[in-house]
């Protein structure tokens, strides 16, 4: 094992103990072209079409991935139906037991996933490593135990599997997201078609070797590669009983129209704009780290992001110096180093996207402040930004920029920052910091969020829910809660 750094102490830590080097990725074998995994085996797609997936912190191409098209999309969801009249029938036991495999093989091979995902991602290793596989494997471990327990869940219910779920992922957390979706979706007795963002196939595909490997029946997964075409063929399809979305607000509506009308079932969860609330009674010191968390773990790409900062007057200097000390100690540049606290911006896309909103954020008058830090010439890299004295009324307090920018407001009273925090299209999570437990249960009740941290945040665990309100989206995931999407009762 390499030596320990003085790096901050992460949670989800397993037992497995193993610290990734930057020369560790000859290791990790990627074949040339990915094929489309339908009916427990990969074929080739229907159009012979490939395109190339990157990645962001080298721009080197990492392999070429098939392009899913309506054809392969039906023929998946033919397997999946087919797959869905045993698998909803064997006993729950059995099906816990397949679960259970697939989380423990995830652990075995999670070097493997974590040093891909940030290849293919951008993300720093350190949270590949510590944060994504465990989680996703602690998904599947949850979900596992719950096969066979769905009658003393819903007791008197009669719970029931849906079919095929369609479940379309965005490319922030690629392989966790799977595994969000993939695990309740089996433990209910549902069979999947699911497709991973365009920019980040890998770990999906990598979790398809693993499903095949595992021995889980042919077709109850299958994993369909490809763009927005892709997804809405899936969302189309007559024979998806219920479409599971993470990704954009705009995506989500464009979902949301395509199947009205029809039974399909739908839960969506989708942009984000959280307000993080320091009152002046909070430990500030703690507080600046949760800031710091909160805005700049994976580059900012978390739709749950602290994005919005507001501080109590009394206290806002302070915590402004503080954080922007704080910041200059961030190490920006190549993921696979596990030194290195904020990766590559996941696409030249999106790369744009956030330039294009400092942009914006300046020309709205907001105080424009970056770390002094350096970034590779080569790759996409965004250094750590501020928009203080921004206003309520700005574009980069309205709007989800997805990336490492933080706006700063702040406030007197706490019936001014309920407001504040409240007045946006979204509503998916909040942070509050304080001392006082009372304030803690007032604003969480009041802060219109699905999820509100106190004293932390980004903090995730398979038992507890996650999902919106408003433009967020609806439904939930995670818990017992996240049982619910994929079950007729
Ligand atoms: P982002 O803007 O963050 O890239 P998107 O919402 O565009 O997020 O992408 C999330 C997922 O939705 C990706 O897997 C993407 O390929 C897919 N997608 C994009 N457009 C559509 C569409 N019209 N129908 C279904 N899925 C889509």
């Amino acid at each position: 094992m390499a030596k320990k750094t003085n790096e901050p102490k992460l949670d989800f830590k397993t037992d497995w103990a193993y610290e990734p080097a930057p020369e560790d990725t000859k290791h990790i074998s990627l074949k040339k072209q990915y094929d489309l995994f339908i009916d427990g085996e990969f074929v080739k797609p229907n159009s012979k079409k490939y395109f190339a997936t990157y990645n962001p912190a080298t721009e080197e191409k990492l392999a070429d991935i098939a392009e899913a098209d309506v054809k392969d999309v039906d023929k998946a969801v033919k397997a999946a139906q087919k797959a869905f009249t045993k698998w909803s029938k064997i006993s729950a036991k059995e099906r816990g037991k397949y679960i259970y495999r697939i989380a423990r093989l995830m652990q075995e091979r999670a070097r493997e996933f974590a040093v891909i995902e940030t290849m293919d991602g951008g993300k720093p290793i350190r949270e590949s490593r510590d944060i994504d596989v465990p989680l996703a494997a602690n998904h599947f471990f949850y979900y596992a135990g719950w096969a066979d327990k769905l009658e003393y869940a819903f007791p008197n219910r009669n719970p029931k599997p849906i079919g095929v779920a369609g479940q379309i992922i965005p490319w922030n957390f690629p392989l966790l997201m799977a595994a969000w979706k993939i695990a309740p979706a089996l433990a209910t007795g549902n069979t999947v078609v699911l497709k991973p963002a365009e920019t980040t196939s890998l770990t999906a595909l990598k979790l398809a070797e693993l499903i095949r490997d595992s021995g889980l029946p042919d077709g109850v997964v299958n994993i369909l590669t490809g763009a927005g075409a892709t997804g809405a063929a899936i969302v189309n399809h007559p024979d998806i009983n219920k479409i599971a979305f993470t990704g954009s607000t705009d995506v989500g509506k464009l979902i949301q129209k395509a199947i009205a009308g029809t039974d399909k079932k739908l839960t969506l969860e989708l942009g984000g704009k959280a307000a993080n609330i320091i009152f002046e009674d909070a430990p500030l010191d703690q507080a600046v780290e949760g800031i710091v968390n909160g805005i700049f773990f994976n580059q900012g790409h978390v739709c749950c992001a602290g994005s919005r900062l507001f501080v109590q007057e009394s206290v806002a200097d302070i915590v402004i110096r503080k954080l922007k000390d704080r910041m200059e100690t961030l190490i920006v540049g190549d993921p696979l180093d596990k030194n290195t606290d904020i990766g590559a911006i996941n696409s030249k896309e999106q790369l744009l996207k956030i330039n294009k909103y400092l942009k914006i954020g300046k020309e709205e008058g907001a105080e424009l402040y970056q770390s002094s830090c350096t970034i590779p010439t080569k790759g996409n890299f965004c250094r750590p930004t501020l928009f203080l004295n921004a206003s309520q009324s700005h574009r980069v307090v309205q709007e989800e920029i997805f990336g490492p920018v933080l706006t700063v407001q702040t406030f007197r009273t706490i019936e001014e920052v309920i407001e504040k925090a409240n007045n946006i299209p979204y509503g998916l999570s909040a942070g509050v910091w304080t001392d006082k437990g009372s304030k803690i249960f007032n604003l969480t009740s009041k802060l219109r969020a699905g999820v509100v941290w106190a004293n932390t945040y980004n903090k995730f665990d398979p038992t507890s829910p996650f999902g919106g309100y408003k433009e967020s989206g609806f439904g939930r995931e995670g818990g017992l809660h996240g049982l619910m999407p994929y079950l007729k009762f």
